[in-house]
C-alpha cells in the first residue's frame, strides 16, 4: 500500500494488487492547509481529511464514509446513491438480495445523508493555489466524474479504467452514447499525468495513455462485432445473448454479477444497432 508522489500537490495511494477490483488507488490532494482525498478504497478508507471527493457512488469508492467526519461531495446525479442504501441498490440496478448485507459489510458501506452534490462545471478551490476541476465522464454511472488537478496537470479518470476488457455500462441511467462521449472527452483533455482508480497507470507519457485508451475503447467495437455475428443467425433477445461471448469470454472467468451486467450491456448495443440506419 505504497504512496506514490505524482506531483507537488498530488499523491497516489496504491492499494493491494495494484488496486484491482475490489481494491483501488485513491488520490490525496494537498494545498494550503487543506487535504482532499479523491475516492475512498478498501486499503485507504475515508480518513478525517477536510473533504472526501467521490468520483461515483459505487461500493469500492465509498469505503468507510460513515466512519469519518470529513465532508463528502459527489456529482449531484450520483448523490442519491451516497445518501441512502435504497437508492444505492436502485441505481446499481441489482436486487438487494443479490448485493445485500455481505457486500454492505465488506465495503463498510454507510449512508451519508449530509453529502453535498456538485455540478458539471464544479471547481473546488483547495487552497494554496490548488484547484480541482470536475470533468464529467458519465456512462459508467450517470454522475461518474473525473478530476483535473491544477496547476499540477494531473487528470484522474476513475473507472474509465483503461483495461483491455473495456467499459462497463450496466447502471441505471448508463448509456452507450454517454460512454462514447466520455471516451472522446478522455482523449481531449491534455494533462501531464493521467491516473485511473484500478490497476492501470499512472501515465506520465500522453502517447502511452492514449494507446491504452484506444485499446479500452476498442472493446466496444469488438462487442458489437460479436453481437452482429449472433444476429446474423437470427433475432436474439439480450437474455438469450448472455453467456455467448459478447461481453465476457465464453471460456473465461465470470464474476458473480456477469449475467446481469452482460444482459444490460447487450440490450444497449441492440438498441444502438436498431437505431442505426442500415
Ligand atoms: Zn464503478
Amino acid at each position: 500500500m505504497a504512496e506514490q508522489r505524482l506531483s507537488e500537490h498530488v499523491t497516489l495511494l496504491r492499494g493491494v494488487d495494484d488496486g484491482t477490483y475490489p481494491r483501488g488507488n485513491p488520490l490525496l490532494v494537498r494545498g494550503g492547509d487543506t487535504t482532499v482525498q479523491i475516492d475512498a478504497s478498501l486499503d485507504h478508507a475515508a480518513p478525517d481529511v477536510d473533504l472526501v471527493l467521490i468520483s461515483h457512488y459505487h461500493e469500492d469508492h465509498v469505503v468507510g464514509l460513515g466512519e469519518t467526519k470529513a465532508a463528502v461531495s459527489v456529482h449531484e446525479r450520483d448523490l442519491p446513491g451516497v445518501h441512502s442504501w435504497d437508492d444505492f441498490i436502485r441505481l446499481m440496478d441489482v436486487d438487494a438480495e443479490t448485493f445485500g448485507e455481505d457486500m454492505r459489510r465488506k465495503f463498510r458501506w454507510s449512508e451519508r445523508p449530509d453529502a453535498q452534490g456538485f455540478g458539471d462545471d464544479a471547481v473546488i478551490d483547495v487552497g494554496g493555489g490548488v484547484r480541482i476541476h470536475a470533468v464529467p465522464l458519465p456512462g459508467h454511472t450517470i454522475g461518474h466524474t473525473g478530476f483535473l488537478i491544477e496547476p499540477d496537470g494531473v487528470l484522474y479518470i476513475a473507472d474509465v479504467d483503461l483495461m483491455a476488457f473495456g467499459p462497463m455500462y450496466a447502471d441505471l441511467g448508463s448509456t452507450l452514447a454517454d460512454v462514447r462521449t466520455t471516451l472522446k472527452r478522455c482523449a481531449e483533455v491534455d494533462a501531464g499525468i493521467y491516473t485511473t482508480f484500478h490497476h492501470k497507470g499512472p501515465y506520465f507519457d500522453r502517447d502511452d495513455y492514449l494507446a491504452d485508451l484506444a485499446v479500452h475503447a476498442g472493446a466496444l467495437d469488438a462487442r458489437e462485432e460479436r453481437l452482429r455475428a449472433l444476429l446474423a443467425e437470427g433475432p436474439i433477445t439480450p437474455q438469450e445473448a448472455v453467456g455467448r461471448g459478447v461481453v465476457y469470454r465464453v471460456d473465461g472467468r465470470r464474476p458473480w454479477y456477469a449475467d446481469a451486467v452482460e444482459e444490460v450491456m447487450v440490450a444497449q448495443h441492440l438498441a444502438e444497432l436498431e437505431g442505426a440506419p442500415g
